[in-house]
């Protein structure tokens, strides 16, 4: 028996919600941008991005050219401890400045509210965000509602839809990564739903992006660990996704290359040039993904995040080796080209290649290893497919996710 797909109204923790998909054709409505698969396509990213070493150091310029005279900081704690008050005040130049640190991960609907009110009292009239995708997606949401009315709420559920274009923002992402800096997303946690629903509209791309890996060197392993799958998982997702454009695909061939070939010496050796490289294969891989969102694997990872405590990106990567086995027959023609350059004869050697990655990075393989036991499979394949899954090349019913699920037992 075929199961068909149910579309969620909500995706859950850190993914793209129906909704969000909804949100986003307006977006490309907007903009013009055709969603079509193959040769015609269309592409507009309303984000400069400046990308490079010590590329911070041209934030100052950036909030100048914006005309920015009161700046809104919403800044990560891990940066503000590493350059302090007077470093920050240093980055910026002459403005006035308000600065607001307490965003937690996954950032709430209370917390974007509060900061919302913070900024308004302020009479701010830029915003500047540094800190990970936590802290860029939060912000995305404050400059929103500087010029429209309301709750955060009220627009994660469709209550209001935007007016106007908030306030400019910059964004300095310091993890590699989400690639929040350059998507329209920004997904948020409403704790009463236990629920992390997602806003997506053309007037929350950022203004610019500075994009430093100077800035990343100081992430936790762990954390680097896990941003850099979540970069690798959307760029892969990305490549083979039935959305796909030739421009879309180009960008994802050239993230999977960067970010698969340099992860480990980036985060085990915190060598330069392959943090310079996943910072980079991080920033295209966002860029693509704008365009055209995920496949199966994102949603998939909600239920491991909210109800087996893992982190985003080991959430989506633990899928990637079963779900290159199970659409391989579907890929083999496309990925024919990657595989060569990756040094690769077959999608079955890709796939036993990234779990070996994973496992030299610590990253978990398999499911049992999170205490998921074969009686919660079904129940994590109902809440984990979204909309995106019916972009996954080969297709899928929930019987078939439940057949590959257990061969990640
Ligand atoms: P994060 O922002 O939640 O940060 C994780 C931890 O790392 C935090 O404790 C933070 O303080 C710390 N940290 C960040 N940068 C650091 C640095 N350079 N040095 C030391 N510590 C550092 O992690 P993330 O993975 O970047 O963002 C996850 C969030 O982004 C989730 O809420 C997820 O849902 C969302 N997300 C958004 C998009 C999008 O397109 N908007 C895409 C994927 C995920």
């Amino acid at each position: 028996m075929i199961t068909s797909f149910y579309i969620r109204s909500f995706e859950l923790s850190g993914g793209v919600s129906a909704d969000t998909q909804f949100h986003f054709q307006m977006c490309i409505e907007k903009f013009g941008v055709a969603m079509t698969t193959g040769s015609n396509w269309d592409f507009r990213l309303p984000t400069e991005i400046h990308f490079g070493w010590e590329r911070l150091s041209t934030l100052s310029a950036v909030l100048t050219n914006l005309g920015g005279r009161h700046v809104f900081a919403m800044i990560g704690r891990s940066f503000l401890n590493r350059v302090g008050e007077t470093g920050l005040k240093d980055l910026l130049g002459p403005v006035e400045l308000t600065v607001f640190t307490d965003i937690e991960e996954n950032p709430s609907i209370n917390t974007v509210d509060t900061a919302a009110a913070r900024c308004r009292e302020a009479g701010a009239d830029v915003i500047v965000a540094i800190g990970g995708g936590s802290v860029l997606d939060a912000a995305k949401c404050v400059a929103l509602l500087q010029k429209n009315d309301g709750s955060i709420r009220d627009y994660l559920y469709q209550v209001r839809k935007p007016e106007r274009r908030g306030l400019p923002l910059v964004a300095v992402p310091t993890t590699a990564g989400t690639g929040s800096e350059v998507t329209p997303f920004a997904v948020i946690t409403d704790p009463e739903k236990n629920a992390k629903p997602a806003i997506s509209y053309p007037e929350t791309f950022p203004d610019h992006a500075i994009v430093d890996p100077a800035l990343t060197i100081s992430m936790p392993t762990p954390v680097a660990v896990s941003t850099g799958l979540d970069a690798m998982t959307q760029a892969l997702e990305g490549f083979w996704s039935t959305r796909a454009t030739e421009m879309t695909r180009a960008m994802a061939f050239r993230a999977i290359t960067l970010i698969y070939r340099n992860l480990e010496a980036a985060c085990l050796g915190k060598d330069r040039d392959a943090i310079e490289k996943v910072t980079l294969g991080s920033v295209i891989g966002g860029t693509q993904m704008a365009m055209i969102g995920n496949t199966a694997l994102h949603p998939l990872s909600y239920p491991l995040t909210l109800d087996y405590n893992l982190r985003h990106g080991l959430a989506c990567a633990i899928y990637v080796p079963a779900f290159l086995r199970y659409n391989q027959p579907a890929i083999d023609a496309r990925f024919s080209d990657l595989l060569t350059v990756l040094g690769l004869r077959t999608i079955e050697e890709f796939a036993a290649g990234f779990e070996a990655l994973m496992q030299r990075l610590d990253a978990p393989t398999r499911l049992s290893a999170l205490g998921v036991e074969r009686a919660a499979i079904p129940q994590i394949v109902k809440n984990g497919v979204g909309r995106s899954t019916a972009f996954n090349p080969r297709p899928l019913t929930e019987e078939t996710m439940i057949e590959i699920l257990e061969t990640m037992l």
